[in-house]
């Protein structure tokens, strides 16, 4: 086995390392497959990381650069180094197919593909009746990433994972 090989293996055991870990705004689901984790690179001397913020500014970056490093130490004893992309800027469409199951599973609506998004209002589906007469309550949920929704025919309040 030649090194590049042997630094493939270590990438892809971090990859499956990096998939264990859950969003800490949105424990259903990973930050792989959220598009969080944009590369993973192992050489010889280090394995690099790179984290795409779904927003900047986020304070969830700091628990998840630290949830990396905890991973990473159990699969390799190359030293991390993370680095922080902003460009190209994380958009919702980095979100896995699976990953939105998960979200609307959770009763978290997921967000609308950018592209399809036409109008300066998202048309927002139900997570518990599927209705798409929703309004949004307040811009800001829980968190910075999520706005609070209700529905006008369940009449449940919802959590809808903004999209950018
Ligand atoms: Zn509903």
């Amino acid at each position: 086995m030649n090194l590049r090989n042997a630094g493939d293996d270590v990438a892809r055991a971090v990859w499956t390392a990096l998939g264990a870990i859950a969003d800490p705004e949105i424990p259903v689901v990973s930050i792989v497959e959220l598009g969080i984790v944009r590369d993973v690179r192992c050489g010889d001397d280090e394995c690099v990381v790179t984290l795409t913020p779904t927003y900047s500014g986020c304070p969830a970056m700091r628990v998840i650069e630290s949830d990396v490093q905890s991973a990473l130490a159990l699969v390799t004893n190359r030293p991390l180094r993370i680095v922080t992309a902003l460009t190209p800027p994380w958009t919702s469409d980095a979100i896995a197919p699976e990953a939105r199951r998960k979200l609307a599973a959770a009763g978290i609506a997921p967000p609308g593909e950018v592209s399809r998004i036409v109008f300066q209002r998202e048309a927002v589906r139900c997570p518990n009746c599927g209705s798409m007469r929703t309004e949004e309550i307040a811009r800001f949920g829980s968190t910075a990433c999520k706005a609070q929704y209700r529905c006008r025919d369940c009449l449940e309040p919802f959590d809808y994972f903004k999209p950018h």
